[in-house]
């Protein structure tokens, strides 16, 4: 009988929707991981509990004040445990084959190069990370060669298709995109968008942040740019399509006019599945896709008068700099905003846009200038909403 070969591996943000579904398919297939650190933002039990089911050797909370219940949790376990934002990048240096990227926003960020510092394999979620750092994180997955596997599920799709095939000879790569919960409303009604109506996804169950994203269509916005720096075939190549059904999750034309597809259920769990079992393929306990059943796949142009956020995002890639990293920055203050019930569905892509109408700082060079960047950006974004 053939050995297993058991590789290790550790989940940055483990407790989130990205995180579950990893772990998910870890427990499927216990003795080929070992599970090196997990971490989250506060949820001490949450992860206490993961810990100790997948025997990781360390867990870190960002959040310092929730450490001293994380360490009551695991007391007798052996498991370490630390706290705050030095020791997340400790753990993601502890240098495991494979470190999946699930913290969302650029929070993730330091964290990530910690990982790709280490020249493994990174397993990419958190678009925000590369959507702020750009050139910085691809040269240093360069500088370090680290292999940078994406997660999200249109780039899986786009990477999936453009294996074995000659970057030079892409026509257009084509981002897949739902249309989120709101595809059909009117303005007026987009106006009076509800938290709870936004983070009801139609197709896919995701945090809250990302939820909110799909709603505004910045999500598609965001992917825009990390396709831009994931796939560099230019700008001008990449485009989006509304595909309601979420099946068909990215497409790439090649000069022939061969159009590739991967088509797949709108679970997570397929799209990780392929990098944790990169280069091959492994079971997942997701449904068979089901063409008949399905009937038809509907696409159509999106509409960036009632969705503004993709053309936001397109121009601040042309523009290139710290603009990426300034429009994330305030989206994210925005979408908090929003979630809180501060500010208006409307008055997200609305602020964004005014916070990258002001001066924009330097083109980043380090890691460091980017969290300068987005510091900065967000205390714009908080000024022009009042929230300061
Ligand atoms: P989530 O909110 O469900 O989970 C986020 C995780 O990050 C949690 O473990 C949380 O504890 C941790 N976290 C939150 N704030 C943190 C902070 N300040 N410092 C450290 N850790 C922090 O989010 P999610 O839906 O799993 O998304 C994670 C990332 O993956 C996002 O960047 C998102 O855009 C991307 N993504 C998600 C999906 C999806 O289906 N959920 C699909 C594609 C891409
Ligand atoms: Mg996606």
């Amino acid at each position: 009988m053939a050995e297993t070969v058991t590789r290790t591996i550790s989940i940055l943000g483990a407790t989130g929707s990205i995180g579950s579904s990893t772990l998910d398919l870890i427990r499927r297939n216990r003795d080929e991981w070992r599970v090196v650190a997990l971490t989250a933002n506060g949820n001490a039990g949450e992860l206490a509990r993961l810990a100790r089911e997948f025997g990781a050797e360390c867990v870190v909370v960002a959040d310092e004040t929730c450490l001293p219940e994380l360490r009551e949790l695991l007391s007798g376990s052996g498991i370490e445990a630390a706290g705050g934002a030095q020791a997340l990048c400790e753990a993601a240096s502890r240098g495991a084959e494979v470190t999946v990227a699930a913290i969302v926003g650029c929070a993730g960020l330091a964290p990530t190069m910690a990982a790709i510092e280490q020249g493994r394999v990174v397993a990419l979620a958190n678009k925000e990370a590369l959507v702020s750092a750009g050139d910085v994180m691809t040269a240093a997955v360069a500088r370090h060669g680290a292999t940078l596997l994406p997660v999200d599920s249109e780039h899986n799709a786009i990477f999936q298709c453009l294996a074995g095939n000659d970057p030079a000879q892409v026509r257009a790569i084509t981002l897949t995109a739902s249309g989120g919960p709101f595809r059909e409303w009117t303005w007026e009604r987009l106006e009076q968008a509800t938290p709870a109506e936004a983070v009801r996804h139609p197709n896919w169950d995701m945090g809250a942040k990302i939820s909110v994203d799909s709603a505004t269509m910045m999500n598609k916005g965001l992917e825009l740019i990390e396709a831009f720096h994931l796939f560099p075939v230019g700008l001008d190549k990449l485009r989006i399509v509304i595909h309601p059904q979420s099946v068909v999750h990215s497409l790439v034309e090649f000069h022939d006019r061969s159009t590739l597809a991967q088509l797949g259920p709108s679970d997570m769990r397929v799209p990780i599945a392929s990098i944790l079992a990169w280069p091959g393929r492994m079971e997942t306990p997701c449904e068979p896709l089901d063409l008949a059943a399905l009937g038809s796949l509907t696409f159509h142009a999106p509409d960036e008068l009632r969705f503004p956020a993709t053309r936001l995002a397109r121009e601040a890639a042309g523009a290139g700099g710290a603009a990426p990293a300034v429009l994330n920055a305030a989206n994210e203050v925005a979408v908090a905003a929003f979630l809180a019930g501060q500010i208006a569905f409307t008055h997200i892509a609305a602020n964004v846009e005014r916070v990258l109408a002001a001066d924009l700082p330097a083109a980043p060079a380090t890691l460091d200038d980017v969290l300068v960047i987005d510091r900065d950006a967000r205390a714009v974004a908080r000024e022009i909403l009042e929230l300061a």
